[in-house]
């Protein structure tokens, strides 16, 4: 078990992505907080997983915009584990507008769920992995995170962000043994991918099969979607790599949409 008793945090995990990655971690023995707004569907990840085992989880409350939650959320699970070793910043959302139709309001707020969370949650469980003497931050980035699509302008500032966070991170963290690197997944079709099928198709006047085949498998190998276990095996590299060789990376994981 390559995480037997690592205790991690892993944001918006009550569904896709971050509940792939939950369940992977669980898988090779860690305890697991599933941290999201939604307390009901974290709770309930959080039995299944437990269920499944070796590791087991918990599911917490927690607004990644909200200082005072976070540190609420991530005192919690010190409390019940003693500490922190792993922390998956993954909680996100997509609004698609034209720039000039953006309305601020909505720019905002999602610069705040991905750079704040981020912030707030990194600035939360970092003391607790120097106690340790070690331990790995990692952001959920994008393609987008170094490619650009029309309509994603707070999405796209968003993502690169975190490429220069994780590499700050990597500098402060390293005296302590603390990794920092970015996974950046292609599309993968969870609630907020499919969420923007139908907004896209509206956008830009073409059909709903246009936008899946064009635009977001377009530039694929072989037209496929990422799945959220791929992504969860990147996760699980960054997690349980030994040493501080691996850091201030970011690595894509997108069936060669975008290659580096
Ligand atoms: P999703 O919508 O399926 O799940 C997001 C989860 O985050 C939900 O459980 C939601 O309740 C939670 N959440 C939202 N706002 C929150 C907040 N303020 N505080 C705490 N939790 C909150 O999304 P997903 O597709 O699994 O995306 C997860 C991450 O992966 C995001 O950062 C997203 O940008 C990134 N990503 C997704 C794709 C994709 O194609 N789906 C591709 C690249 C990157």
């Amino acid at each position: 078990m390559q995480l037997k008793d690592k205790v991690a945090v892993i944001t918006g995990s009550a569904r896709g992505i971050g509940q792939a990655i939950a369940k992977r971690y669980v898988l090779e023995g860690a305890r697991v907080a599933i941290a999201d707004l939604d307390l009901d569907a974290a709770q309930k990840t959080a039995k299944e997983l437990t269920a499944l085992g070796p590791g087991s989880a918990i599911g917490i409350a927690m607004n990644v915009t909200d200082e005072d939650a976070v540190n609420a959320g991530v005192e919690k699970v010190v409390e019940t584990w003693d500490g922190v070793d792993i922390l998956v910043s993954n909680a996100g959302i997509q609004l698609v507008h034209k720039i000039e139709n953006f309305p601020f309001a909505e720019w905002k707020k999602l610069l705040s769920i991905h750079l704040d969370g981020a912030f707030l949650t990194t600035k939360a469980c970092i003391p607790h992995m120097y106690k340790r003497g070690g331990g790995s931050v990692i952001y959920m980035g994008s393609v987008h995170s170094k490619e650009a699509s029309p309509l994603k302008s707070a999405y796209v500032t968003a993502k690169h962000g975190l490429l220069g966070l994780a590499r700050v991170i990597s500098k402060e963290g390293a005296a302590h043994g603390v990794r920092a690197n970015v996974i950046c997944p292609g599309f993968v079709k969870t609630p907020l991918v499919e969420k923007q099928i139908p907004e896209q198709a509206k956008e830009l006047g073409v059909s709903e099969e246009e936008v899946v085949k064009k635009i977001m498998l377009g530039g694929t190998v072989d037209g496929e979607f990422t799945t959220t276990e791929d992504v969860a095996e990147v996760a699980l590299l960054f997690a349980a790599f030994p040493t501080n060789a691996l850091t201030g990376q970011s690595l894509v994981v997108s069936h060669g949409w975008f290659m580096e």
